[in-house]
C-alpha cells in the first residue's frame, strides 16, 4: 500500500466565504478531496478548485444524507488509500460540529490529522447583527448552548445556572425547542424583557435578524417566519445591536464586484490620506490590479 494521505478538519465559517481562515483557502486549493456538510455555503464550495472531487455528507434536520459512522469510515479510507481529505464543517469543527468525534476515530486507526479552527456561528452571526457577546458592564461571559437534543426529549439544561443576568446566552439549533428556552429562562427567573435577537442565514446575502425581548421571542420569530439555521442570543449586550448595526448584506452583483471595489476604495483611501500610508495602499492596490 502506498503512503497513508491526512484528513484535515476544517471550519469553514458561517456562510460568508471571506470569513475562512487563510489556511482553510490554501487545504482547500490543494486537496485530493472535500467532505462537506450541509451549512457549508455555496460561496465557500465555489472556491474549491475544478477538478477537487467533493463529496455531500450532509445532514438535513433528522435526516441524514450519511449515519455519522459511515462519514467516519469513508474519511479515514480515503485517507488511507493515500488522499489528501479536506473534511470541512460548517462554523468551527469542535463546536457542535461532531469533529471531535471525527478525529477520535482517525486517531483509533492511525490516520494523520490537523484541526483548521473555523468562525463559530455564536460570534460571527452575532457581529453581523451588531452584538457584542461580552461588553464591560453588560456581559461577563457567554455561554455557547445546544438547544436541542435526541429525538423529542425535553432539554435537560441547568436553567438556573443559565439565568444569571451576566451571561450571554447563545443558542445553536434552538428554533424547534424554541418556546422551551424561553419558558425554562423565565421560570428560572431571567426576566421577559431580556433583550433577546434571532439571526438566520447569519454572514450571508440573506441574513435575518430579529431584535425581541425573552418574553416575545416565540411570536417574534413565528411572525418574521425564520427559518433555520439560526442562533438565539439572549442577553443585555443585545441591547446594543441598533446602534452597532453595520451590516448592509451585498447584493450578488456587489459580490461579483468586489475584486474591483476594493481596489476603487483603497486608491480612493490613499488619496485622501497621503503620505506613507497612501503609498503602500496605492502600491497594494496596483499589485492587486496587475
Ligand atoms: N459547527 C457549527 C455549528 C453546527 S450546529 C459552528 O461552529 O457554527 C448547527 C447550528 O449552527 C444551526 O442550527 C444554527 O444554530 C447554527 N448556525 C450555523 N451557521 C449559521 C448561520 N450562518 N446563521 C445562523 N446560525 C447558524
Amino acid at each position: 500500500m502506498g503512503a497513508v494521505g491526512q484528513v484535515y478538519l476544517v471550519g469553514a465559517g458561517p456562510g460568508d466565504p471571506e470569513l475562512l481562515t487563510v489556511k482553510a483557502v490554501r487545504l482547500l486549493s490543494r486537496a485530493d478531496v472535500v467532505v462537506y456538510d450541509r451549512l457549508v455555503s455555496e460561496q465557500v464550495l465555489a472556491l474549491v478548485p475544478d477538478g477537487v472531487s467533493r463529496i455531500y455528507v450532509g445532514k438535513a434536520s433528522g435526516k441524514h444524507v450519511l449515519p455519522q459512522d459511515e462519514i467516519n469510515a469513508m474519511v479515514a479510507n480515503l485517507a488511507l488509500a493515500g488522499h489528501e481529505v479536506v473534511r470541512l464543517k460548517g462554523g468551527d469543527p469542535f463546536v457542535f460540529g461532531r469533529g471531535a468525534e471525527e478525529a477520535l476515530y482517525l486517531k483509533a486507526r492511525g490516520v494523520p490529522f490537523q484541526v483548521v479552527p473555523g468562525i463559530t456561528a455564536a460570534v460571527a452571526c452575532a457581529a453581523y447583527a451588531g452584538i457584542p457577546v461580552t461588553h464591560r458592564g453588560l456581559a461577563s461571559g457567554v455561554q455557547l448552548v445546544a438547544g436541542h437534543c435526541r429525538g423529542e426529549t425535553p432539554l435537560e439544561l441547568d436553567w438556573h445556572a443559565l439565568a444569571d443576568p451576566a451571561l450571554t446566552l447563545v443558542f445553536y439549533m434552538g428554533l424547534a425547542n424554541l418556546d422551551q428556552i424561553r419558558a425554562g429562562l423565565l421560570a428560572a427567573g431571567r426576566p421577559a424583557s431580556t433583550p433577546t435577537a434571532v439571526v438566520a442565514n447569519g454572514t450571508l446575502c440573506n441574513q435575518q435578524r430579529v431584535l425581541t425581548t425573552l418574553g416575545g421571542v416565540t411570536q417574534a420569530v413565528c411572525a418574521a417566519a425564520i427559518e433555520a439555521p439560526a442562533v438565539v442570543i439572549i442577553g443585555e449586550v443585545v441591547s446594543l445591536a441598533e446602534s452597532l448595526d453595520w451590516y448592509q448584506p451585498a447584493t450578488p452583483a456587489v459580490v461579483a464586484a468586489r475584486g474591483a471595489v476594493s481596489v476603487n476604495a483603497a486608491t480612493a483611501a490613499g488619496v485622501r490620506a497621503g503620505g506613507e500610508l497612501a503609498h503602500t495602499r496605492g502600491a497594494r492596490a496596483g499589485r492587486r490590479a496587475g
